[in-house]
């Protein structure tokens, strides 16, 4: 059974036209937090947390000055919000002190920021400065797997480039935001929508 990745990017055109980021935030610093929260827990969880977070410390100096107890208190309703709420504070401390109060747009030095690794640095690249990446999460792991495209055991950085081979690179940041939305409300890891989808045929998961 062989994927054919222009059936599929067609699919994810036709089901999520204008997928795009949801994660909540206004500044470019506070998508990195908003992207470092969201790591094992979802979007919809840390969109509770940070309107709150960020209307109450409005700035990396209201931040930076923020009790930790406070950020803790504010965000303790996600996953390992006390580790966290540590690493917001040593990126808050580093955009400050490392980085003249910007968000950098270079991957090696994103990844230096406390709870940033290299699919949160692929994240910020392409939302903020619309750098072609194509970040893989549990969700884009978890299709390409089912699609084939990937082995059972392939890590992430695996299917990062597997994915960034087949796909075209104006498509990267595109598509990455269809996968996602496609594992989130298509092809769920619990109850994927089977039944109706287009692409059974070429799925190695397809449940009749
Ligand atoms: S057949 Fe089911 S498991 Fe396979 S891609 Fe479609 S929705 Fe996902």
């Amino acid at each position: 059974m062989k994927t054919d990745i222009n059936r599929l990017l067609d699919y994810l055109d036709e089901l999520f036209p204008s997928a795009k980021c949801e994660l909540f935030y206004s500044k470019d610093y506070e998508l990195v937090i908003a992207v470092m929260l969201s790591a094992q827990t979802t979007d919809k969880s840390v969109n509770l947390v940070t309107p709150i977070l960020f209307k109450k410390y409005p700035s990396l100096d209201a931040l930076n000055n923020a009790p930790l107890e406070d950020i803790e208190e504010t965000i303790k309703q996600i996953g390992l919000y006390k580790n966290k709420a540590k690493n917001l504070k040593g990126i808050v401390k580093d955009l400050i002190g490392r980085f003249n109060y910007r968000v950098p747009s270079d991957k090696e030095e994103l990844i230096t920021l406390p709870g940033v690794g290299n699919k949160t640095a692929g994240v910020i690249r392409a939302e903020i400065f619309q750098i072609p990446d194509l970040p893989v999460d549990t969700h884009i792991l978890r299709i390409a797997k089912r699609l084939n495209l990937a082995k059972k055991d392939d890590e992430p950085i695996d299917v990062e480039r597997k994915l960034k081979k087949i796909i075209p690179e104006e498509r990267w940041i595109k598509s990455h935001h269809q996968l996602i939305h496609f594992g989130r409300y298509f092809c769920t890891a619990r109850s994927p929508q089977c039944q109706n989808c287009k692409i059974s045929d070429m799925c190695i998961n397809y449940r009749k």
